[in-house]
Order: C-alpha cells, then structure tokens, then sequence
C-alpha cells in the first residue's frame, strides 16, 4: 500500500513513533489536505453546507458588490475575479451571472487544491483558469477576490500555558490514540507580552497560514489595485482557547478520531488578518456580522423579489434567507471582512454608505 491508500491516521502514527510528537499545525494540514483531495463535502449528501449552497441570493449579492465598487473605481480592465477554495463553483456562478448585467465580465481565477472540487468547478464555469496558489495569478489588472469559508480550513497553531510556561501543543500517542502534549521548547517568546502572565491551561491559537494568504492579497491590492471579501466564521476580538473542530456528515465529532475523513477547522481571528493586511498598505474597509452585511446589500428586496417570480417557493426562499442572515442562525457568528486598494471607494456595506 503507497501512502496515498493508507489510512492517514496509520501514516500520523507511524511518523510520531519515529520522529516524536507532530505540531497541531502539520497534523491539521495534512488532515485537511487529505480530506478535500478526494471528495465534494459540501451540500446536504455531504458533510456540511455553506452559505452559497443555500441560497443564490448569497452569491448574487457578492457578485453586486464587487460589480458596484469596480465601477466607482473606474471599471479598469483586464479585470480579475478571484476566489479561493470555490467549493462546487456555486458562488462565482451566481456572483458573475448577477455582475454580468452591470458590465463586470472578469476573468476568472480559481484557487483549489483538491482534484475532486476542480472537476466539479470545471462543469460549473468552465472558463476559469485554476491555480495551486496565489502566486501564479495575473498582476496586471485589478483583482475582486472573494474566499468564502475558506481561512477557517487552513492550519493553527496552538501554544499552552503550563506549569514550566509557554509550549506549543504537539500530538503523541498513547496507545494508538492521538492525545495533546507540551512541547520540549519555550515558546514565551513568541506569546504577546500581556499574555504571558496567563492562568494554566489558557490556550492561544494562531493561523500563520490565515494571516499569510492576507498578508499576499493584501499586496496585490495595493499593488494592482482591487478589493477582496473574507467570509467566515469567527468572534469579533481575539479570544483565549481552542476552536478546533471538526465536522463529518452534519456532526461534530473528535478531531482525533479519523484524520483525513472529517472537516478541521478553527474559528478566524478577523481583528489580527486586518491588521496583517494594514501592514501591507491595504484598507480595511470594516468586519461586519453576515446578517448586518447582507441586510445592507438588500437581501431582504432579493428575497421578495425571488418569490415574486416563484411564489410557490415563498416558505423556501424565506427561509434560506433567515439561514444566512437571522441572529441565531449564520447572521451573528459570521463576519464579512472587506479590504481594498487605499485609492479605491469604500465597499458598500461596512458603514460609510
Ligand atoms: N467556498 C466554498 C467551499 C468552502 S470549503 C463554499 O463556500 O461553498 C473549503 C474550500 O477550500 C474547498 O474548495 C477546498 O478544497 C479549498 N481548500 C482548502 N484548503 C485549501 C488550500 N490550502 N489551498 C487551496 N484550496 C483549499
């Protein structure tokens, strides 16, 4: 059996055995790799359901905004949209179709990793042109990048606070369970200073990936001009704990349990991605919950205005809509970040509208 059959909890173990316990961060990545790799999750069949596969209106409105703030800053051309992590394909669809009737006819780039989504991407626009990673995106052109439920799939890092200080938290085993345990080396020194002092067992975790994709998209907007939106799941400040979770067919279950065979992700810390993306010349035009961001963009007047052509869908429309923007539901715990070029408008949505 090569290592790309086997089990990757076997191939986890079998490196802890050799080499000693593997950083959180190496064992998510590879986890969530693994998992993408082979398999579409998304959708009621799948493991989870995302915003786009809600509703069209969620993708129609991001279409709209990036339409409308293309066209205030001077409709440049070439122009790029962008996404990261575009799933079945199903929010670019519904965003270019919607942007379309305003002129904005990009060209679009995917981002994706995972061979089984690409080939479902590839029914579903089949223009795009597909992309391992940021870097091989044109520079020329102004870019509208949008990654939604994106961040929250790439890797943390979690450091502890025990009895002899700050350690990273590593995965061992016992027995033939994965089981958290301190690293060897301090870590006080990569800890903010009012950190420091915290009670035991306070945890703080990072994503140096997260805070590494806004860092380069950041730079691209203030290089070729462009906004991009971030859309997850994530609390307003940065919080003390784990947020690791991970999700197979519509239940939470252990993230230890069967890597590679459930969804890893942690909460994004949106108040450090602004300032990564600040440092690097970007506006932060605001991080606002999903349900304010989407009531402001007028999904209440989508709404009414889908059931006026279909009102037979009355109940499903409404409540695909409460989904998306209703407290208890996606409205409050998810967050809009938007970023652009410091010369271009301010989005719709954040505030100053
Ligand atoms: N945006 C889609 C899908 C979200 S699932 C939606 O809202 O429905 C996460 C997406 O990110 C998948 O398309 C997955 O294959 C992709 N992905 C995860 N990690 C990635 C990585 N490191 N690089 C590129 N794509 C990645």
């Amino acid at each position: 059996m090569s290592d790309d059959d086997a089990p990757l909890g076997d191939i986890f173990r079998r490196l802890i055995r050799n080499t000693g316990p593997i950083s959180l961060a190496q064992f998510m990545g590879e986890s969530n790799a693994r998992y993408y790799s082979g398999k579409d999750p998304l959708g009621a069949t799948g493991d989870f359901v995302t915003a786009p596969e809600i509703s069209q209106m969620f993708g129609e409105l991001i279409g709209l905004w990036c339409a409308d703030i293309w066209i205030r800053a001077g409709r440049e051309e070439p122009v790029h949209y962008v996404e990261l992590g575009p799933g079945r394909g199903t929010l670019a669809k519904d965003a270019l179709r919607a942007a379309a009737r305003y002129g904005f006819e990009p060209r679009v780039h995917f981002v994706e990793t995972s061979g089984a989504l690409k080939d479902i991407q590839l029914e579903t626009i089949p223009e795009a042109i597909w992309h391992d990673d940021l870097s091989s995106v044109p520079v020329e052109g102004p870019i509208l990048l949008v990654a939604n439920e994106f961040l929250d799939a790439l890797p943390v890092r979690q450091l502890v606070r025990g009895a002899e200080g700050w350690r990273e938290r590593m995965v061992a085993l016992d027995g033939e369970d994965f089981v958290f345990v301190a690293g060897s080396q301090p870590m006080e020194g990569a800890v903010p200073a009012d950190w420091r002092e915290a009670q035991q067992g306070t945890i703080l975790e990072t994503s140096p990936a997260a805070s590494s994709v806004v860092y380069e998209v950041a730079g691209r907007l203030a290089d070729q001009r462009g906004a991009a939106l971030f859309i997850d799941y994530g609390p307003p400040e940065t919080r003390a704990g784990s947020t690791l979770q991970a999700v197979a067919n519509h239940q939470k279950v252990d993230p230890f349990a069967a890597p590679g065979r459930a969804d890893l992700t942690a909460h994004v810390d949106f108040a450090t991605l602004a300032r990564v993306a600040v440092s690097r010349e970007a506006k932060h035009l605001g991080t606002v919950t999903q349900g304010e961001w989407l009531r402001a963009l007028g999904i209440e007047t989508r709404a009414e205005a889908l059931i006026k052509r279909a009102p037979h869908l009355r109940e499903e429309i409404g409540l695909a809509r409460d989904r998306l923007i209703a407290d208890d539901q996606m409205g409050l715990l998810f967050k809009v970040m938007g970023l652009a070029s410091a010369d271009w408008p301010d989005g719709v949505g954040f505030g100053e509208n």
